[in-house]
């Protein structure tokens, strides 16, 4: 007579984008899956992401996608390589949630509604039979035996193995709170600081109403500090008090480390300074009447010049046939190098993703588990990794998901 054989139970703590893929790749006639979630939906994160139109992955190849990773790219090449990018497209593509691809190879559904990317994982999860437990924060987790102890309050469950995926601590209204760092700590792993990272940047300067809807193209950012000079050249917006958009949220994840740096911005990178130069006197030949906020127009958005002319100390009622060549040189240089004083990172629950956590160095980068407990696992972004914007983060989050789960049905 044959004997059935029981089932591997595993809980996976967190039911965001990592848990969810790790949960319905890992449930099968092996392993019985509990995900526990304190949230009552699933998804809470990925729901915001992507300005509520979630942007999955970057459609790019392994090299391209290492390159846009901040912290540890290394630990992170076996679980790219197993899940790739192209993984993630046919994932979704074979599962009822078309994808398409945008500029700069971001990926995003056909429909532009994030809730479709969670439908898709929560189809799948129950199609496998996760058993999803919401409403459930865990309190705390201990190891007897050989199973792991996991307590929600007065409730508890039991698992042969453990797998903590319950994000970082950036926008902990969705559920982040930073639980999964002290759960990791009791099991004795380290965890790296945390920083904000993708986030908007501080400065000193007052932002005019008027900027609050001005999004400035093509522009680019320099950050200089001992030893590290970054440029980033793209799009930049303004918040009270800060600036953000794509270039600033990139640099905030390149400085975050390094305290004290001096920003400015480049208004004309297009031009270098001859051609600038060149600009500026065929404009004040065409119109020498004129005064130098005329000549700003022609140069700068409107709702920014004011801002511009209080920041740089222009003299706005010099007539253009009158100014000197000095004076010519020093709007030149304002406009090239346009300074903006560094007052720090906005605070790390208004960054998109936590950068530190759990020091990939104790975690196996095949299978995610830890080297100091066994069956024990962290994927997503609970682990020190973090990227740049374009859909890296999540795919990271599915990667390390993939890894996990393949690891354990594998048994490797
Ligand atoms: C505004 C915003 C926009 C973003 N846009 C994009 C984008 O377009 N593309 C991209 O690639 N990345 C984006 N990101 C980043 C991306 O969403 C995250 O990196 C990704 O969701 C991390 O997945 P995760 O599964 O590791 O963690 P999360 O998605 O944060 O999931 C963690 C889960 O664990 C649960 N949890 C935590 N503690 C406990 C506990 N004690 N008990 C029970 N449950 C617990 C939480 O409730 C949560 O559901 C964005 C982030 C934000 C904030």
């Amino acid at each position: 007579m044959s004997e059935t054989k029981k089932k591997t139970e595993i809980i996976c703590i967190g039911a965001g984008a990592s848990g969810l893929f790790f949960a319905l790749n890992a449930a099968d006639e092996n392993n019985e899956v509990t995900l526990i979630d304190s949230n009552s939906k699933a998804g809470r994160k990925m729901y915001i992401s992507g300005k509520g139109r979630c942007n999955i992955t970057n459609n790019c190849d392994v090299k391209q996608f290492i390159s846009n990773v901040v912290r540890n790219p290394k630990f992170l090449y076996s679980a790219i390589n197993r899940f790739t990018p192209a993984d993630t497209i046919e994932f979704f593509n074979t599962h009822e949630c078309p994808l398409k691809t945008e500029r700069g190879n971001r990926v995003f559904p056909v429909s532009d509604r994030s809730a479709d990317i969670i439908d898709c994982l929560l189809r799948q999860c129950r199609k496998n039979r996760v058993n999803i437990q919401f409403d459930q924060k865990v309190t705390g987790i201990k190891k007897k035996d050989d199973r792991f102890i996991v307590s929600c309050g007065n409730r508890r469950y039991e698992a042969d193995k453990l797998v903590i995926a319950t994000g970082g601590r950036s926008y902990p209204s969705t559920g982040s709170t930073g639980d999964g760092y002290r759960f990791a700590e009791e099991f004795k792993h380290r965890i790296v600081e945390q920083k904000s990272a993708l986030c908007p940047i501080r400065i000193k300067e007052t932002i005019r109403h008027e900027m609050l809807d001005l999004t400035m193209k093509n522009v680019s950012l320099t950050c200089k500090a001992d030893k590290f000079t970054k440029t980033i050249f793209g799009d930049l917006e303004f918040l009270p008090g800060s600036i953000s958009g794509p270039i600033v949220l990139s640099m905030s994840s390149l400085i975050n480390r390094i305290g004290e740096v001096e920003m400015s911005l480049d208004l004309k990178p297009a031009l270098d300074e001859e051609k600038l130069d060149r600009r500026l006197l065929r404009e004040i030949e065409a119109e020498p009447n004129k005064d130098v906020k005329h000549l700003l127009a022609k140069l700068l958005p409107a709702s920014f010049i004011d801002f511009f002319i209080e920041n740089t100390n222009t003299d706005t009622s010099i007539i253009l046939n009158s100014l000197t060549k000095e004076k010519r040189l020093k709007l030149l240089k304002d406009l090239k190098h346009f300074k903006v004083s560094f007052m720090g990172l906005e605070s790390i629950d208004k960054g998109i993703v936590t950068s530190g956590g759990v020091d990939v160095s104790e975690i196996d980068p095949r299978t995610m588990e830890s080297k100091i407990c066994k069956d024990l696992y962290f994927i997503g972004e609970v682990l020190d990794v973090d990227a740049l914007t374009g859909g890296f983060n999540l795919q990271i989050a599915l990667s390390t998901a993939y890894s996990c789960a393949a690891a354990i049905k594998q048994d490797i």
